[in-house]
């Protein structure tokens, strides 16, 4: 019996080699196989004649009747070339197929068949080779929109494309809805077993904007689940009351070599509030890169420590982690408080250290990764957790913090991202939110150009020059998936869009091509898919002046601190959301001395040319992303899969496949408000 639930190795043609290729994609079961959403479609509902075909050259579809027997024979290499004509109202062309003996028995005069191949023209004329083929059925009319799906090595799409093809005709049980029914029909949504059909195989765009619906609708759902969950939960949470004093007050003021801006104080205001208070602080802390938001949550572990608790403070990464702990261990050494370090790159003798001394109370505040949850770490009296999110809402991580620490602990979540108001009380609905919209006096501005290509000369000067007086830039590629190993034509976005031809720059190309133009600087690359100490170890690289010019996709959003890099340039600029694009520009500026940021797109849309041009107009990360939520809806503050997501499977990892999509602030406000009622029991 074949399920959702089922190993994929189920499924004919999957066996063990198959099924651990699959794993790349993150595919183990026929439900992740489903799950595994086209990239992109082939639009095959929109046919052209011969001569059209012939006229552009490009991959097309095409109707066409055969009007030959094929007819096979032996070349000199040894290879059988088949051959046999197809014409249509406008011509007549050979298709060609070498070593498909088998077509002979495919293909009859008088059949009807739509292909999809390039025309061109040989010694026959007009031909085909080897074009894909699916016969016309007069009774059932054929996809509009093929799938294109994003591969890994030893998967090619032909393969992907039947194997999903077969799940979703060998399933004996239908996929379950995950959305209840009435708030599925209230919505307007077709049932998932439908969206299933209509992503793989959409008959028409409408099709396709369905199962979109569908996927959006059940992706807010179920986050917004997560969040009404904790929101109800945090209410009954009972923490210990830790209280502030005007001494405490002033001694960590003083220790400070800064006067704290108004709203690094309010901050505090409400973090004192919350700890004091008897109930578990659930609080987020949100301000730009650069406003200063870790002295806050010192402020909270210094509280924490002369009410006799000790504190944890878990970073994204080790360089992070690294970052805080050279500055709070300094901040931290005329206060008395004790700072330890534990990340996966100590010895094993350094990490049993730390454990130990963590354990028998001689540490305050243990700085470290994830490692800090799960390698069994002790820290006694623990009475403040603080998070220092990567990305947008790291919900997994919260939930599981959450949960190991079974909410008896007070939370703080310093996040930069800027976010508008109105998204941040609906996806940070289970915590309060002080945002800092000051920065430190003395910042200086990141200057921000537009450009297209024809700068390109000038600007690679630019980092030569840069990297000559001692200072490091940062390139910027959009990510993209693996190259499928041919040009599959136009193609329409899942979006429903025809997607961008504007060749799209892929970080390892990139960095290989820059390098052989600059044979003098020291490139270094970083994607997503590496392992996480290697990224650990060419931004180590990058921060200590090693690497000059670091090319990455965005996985260096991370909130890390490079202060003499410089220069930050964003190619394919209109692939980005503002917001990220804001984000990407605060990596530089970080030191004292003048930066810069170039955005480089070679777009022809004026609203994407407005969007760009508002962000060298700028630095106000609230005010962009208040433009960023008007002119393109609520996606863009959920990651796509992907970005600066963990490699490999991680357990309960909300995974946005589709999220990123939503344009309607309306569909979102839905989501949350459908489960808040699913919570309240008031839907059957
Ligand atoms: P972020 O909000 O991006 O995490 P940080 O907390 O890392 O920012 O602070 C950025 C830099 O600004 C740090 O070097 C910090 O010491 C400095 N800083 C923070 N607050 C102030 C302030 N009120 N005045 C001057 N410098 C400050
Ligand atoms: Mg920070």
């Amino acid at each position: 019996m074949v399920t959702m639930q089922s190993e994929i190795t189920v499924l004919p043609g999957v066996g063990s080699v198959r099924a651990k290729a699959l794993a790349m994609l993150d595919i183990y079961t026929v439900e992740d196989l489903l799950l595994h959403f086209p990239r992109a479609y082939q639009n095959r509902g929109d046919t052209q004649t011969i001569m059209e075909a012939a006229r552009t050259g490009e991959k097309c579809a095409m109707i066409l009747t055969v009007g030959s027997e094929p007819r096979s024979v032996q070349l000199k290499n040894r290879k059988t070339l088949t051959t046999f004509t197809l014409f249509d109202d406008t011509g007549r062309i050979t298709s060609l197929w070498f070593n498909q003996t088998f077509i002979r028995q495919v293909f009859h005069v008088g059949s009807t068949v739509r292909f999809w191949g390039k025309v061109t023209r040989g010694s026959r004329g007009f031909e085909i080779s080897s074009p894909e083929f699916e016969p016309v059925n007069r009774l059932r009319p054929l996809p509009a929109l093929f799938p294109i799906y994003p591969l890994t090595a030893g998967i090619n799409q032909k393969f992907l494309q039947n194997l999903v093809a077969i799940a979703l005709s060998s399933l004996d049980v239908p996929p379950e809805d995950s959305i209840p029914t009435s708030i599925r029909q209230k919505q307007g949504l077709c049932t998932r077993a439908e969206a299933f059909v209509k992503i793989h195989r959409p008959e028409s765009f409408t099709d396709l904007s369905a199962a979109r619906n569908y996927f959006i609708f059940e992706e807010l759902y179920e986050f917004a689940l997560g969040i009404a969950g904790a929101k109800r939960e945090r209410r009954r949470l009972v923490a210990p009351k830790l209280l502030s004093t005007p001494e405490m007050r002033d001694r960590f003021r003083k220790n400070l070599p800064f006067t704290l801006t108004s709203g690094q104080e309010e901050a505090i205001a409400d973090v004192e509030r919350d700890l004091s208070s008897g109930l578990a602080m659930r609080r987020l802390i949100s301000g730009d890169v650069g406003s200063g938001k870790t002295v806050c949550a010192a402020a909270a572990v210094y509280i924490a420590a002369e009410n006799g608790y000790r504190s944890a403070l878990m970073a994204p990464t080790e360089i992070l982690a690294r970052q805080h702990y050279a500055d709070l261990t300094k901040l931290f050494a005329p206060l008395g408080i004790r700072v330890g370090l534990l990340v996966g790159s100590l010895t094993a003798a350094a990490k049993r250290k730390v454990k130990t001394a963590a354990a028998i109370g001689e540490i305050d505040l243990l700085i470290g990764t994830h490692a800090l949850l799960s390698d069994g770490v002790e820290l006694p009296e623990c009475g403040l957790i603080i998070t220092d999110e990567q990305h947008r809402f790291g919900i997994a991580q919260r939930n599981a913090l959450a949960g190991i620490t079974n909410g008896v602990v007070h939370n703080l979540v310093m996040s930069a991202t800027p976010i508008p108001r109105t998204l941040a009380l609906v996806l940070y609905g289970d915590l309060d939110v002080s945002s800092i919209r000051t920065m430190p006096p003395g910042r200086k501005r990141v200057s921000t150009f537009l450009v297209d290509d024809t700068y390109r000369t000038r600007m690679e000067g630019f980092i030569e020059k840069q990297a000559a007086e001692g200072y490091q830039t940062y390139v910027v590629c959009p990510s993209i998936e693996a190259k499928d190993e041919e040009d599959e034509g136009a193609l329409v976005g899942i979006d429903g869009h025809t997607v961008d031809k504007t060749p799209l720059h892929n970080a390892v190309e990139y960095a290989e091509s820059f390098a052989a133009r600059h044979p003098n600087l020291k490139i270094g690359v970083l994607h997503g898919k590496m392992k996480g100490a290697d990224k650990d170890k060419i931004m180590a690289r990058f921060a200590s002046g090693e690497v000059q010019v670091l090319v990455s996709t965005t996985v260096i959003e991370v909130g890390i601190n490079v202060p003499s890099a410089t220069l930050m340039i964003v190619e394919n600029a209109e692939r980005f959301g503002l917001s990220q694009l804001h984000q990407l520009r605060g990596r530089v500026g970080r030191g004292d001395a003048k930066s810069w940021c170039i955005l480089v797109s070679d777009t022809e849309s004026e609203d994407a040319k407005s969007r760009l041009n508002a962000l060298c107009d700028t630095t106000d990360g609230y005010e962009i992303a208040e433009f960023d939520l008007k002119q393109r809806g609520p996606g863009d503050f959920f990651p796509p899969v992907g970005v600066g997501a963990p490699s490999g499977r991680q357990h309960g990892q909300l995974r946005f496949r589709l999220a990123s999509l939503c344009d309607d602030m309306n569909l979102l406000q839905a989501a949350f408000s459908a489960a808040e009622e699913t919570l309240a029991g008031e839907t059957q």
